[in-house]
Formats: C-alpha cells, sequence, structure tokens
C-alpha cells in the first residue's frame, strides 16, 4: 500500500472564508501517484472545517448567514469560551456544524466525487496561518 500526506495552508483575509480546495487536493492525488484507494482531508483546528456541497455563490452566502444566526460572533459576551479571553466561541460551534472531515473514494485516479460535489475549506477564525491534512492511501 502507498501512502501520501501533504498540507495545504492557508491564510484568509477575513475573518469567515469559503474557499474551494477541489484543485489543490486533486494536485495532491497526482502527486501521490495513487489510483485506487481512499483520500481524507481534514482541518486540522477547531474553528476551521472541510466539507462537501456546491460551488455556488448564492449558497456560499446562504451557509454564511445561517451559521451567523446559528452562533453569532457578537456579542462576545455570549460564550463561555470567550472569558478564556479568546473571542472566537462562535467559530468553534461553526466547525462544530460543518464538520472536521471528508473522505473520498479514488478510482481511476480521480477523486470519486457526485456531479456537483465539490471540496470546501470553511474557514471560522481566519487572518492567520491555518493548515489542511490531505491523506491519501492506495495502490
Ligand atoms: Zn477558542
Amino acid at each position: 500500500m502507498k501512502s501520501h500526506r501533504q498540507y495545504l495552508w492557508f491564510n484568509t483575509p477575513n475573518r469567515r472564508d469559503y474557499i474551494n480546495i477541489t484543485p489543490a487536493v486533486e494536485q495532491e492525488l497526482q502527486n501521490s501517484g495513487i489510483t485506487e484507494g481512499l483520500c481524507l482531508v481534514n482541518a486540522m483546528h477547531i474553528t476551521a472545517s472541510v466539507y462537501i456541497n456546491d460551488e455556488e455563490s448564492g449558497l456560499l452566502q446562504d451557509y454564511d448567514e445561517w451559521l451567523e444566526k446559528l452562533a453569532p460572533h457578537e456579542p462576545i459576551s455570549r460564550y463561555r469560551h470567550n472569558r478564556t479571553g479568546e473571542d472566537n466561541g462562535d467559530a468553534h460551534h461553526k466547525r462544530q456544524i460543518m464538520g472536521r472531515e471528508v473522505v473520498v473514494a479514488v478510482t481511476d485516479g480521480q477523486l470519486d466525487l457526485g456531479p456537483w460535489e465539490q471540496i470546501f475549506y470553511g474557514e471560522f477564525d481566519g487572518r492567520r496561518r491555518k493548515r489542511v491534512m490531505v491523506k491519501i492511501i492506495g495502490e
């Protein structure tokens, strides 16, 4: 069995951002030389997500508004977590809803995604360097 691991680094200009990382994951699959197996993609931080859904700007805005309704950033005092001196209580909740990781089958050297499926990095406490792990195993 072969295995390939790589980090994708991000430093988003905004507190919250949604980035389509499918091309970067496909590049890692190519680099791996693996044609049959599994590809794990996970956020290495507890205030960011990796998820799969549609690349459609309306939907990305809808997600952002929905998440902000569920777990508003302000007032910062609404989260006990922020008593530690942090201000990212909302980001922990947003990450929990949007998830930590995705696993995609690798078939014939391609990510075996559904017709509209794309892999996204969801950032909820950005403006600093954070990373995503891509780990591919197979043959
Ligand atoms: Zn925190």
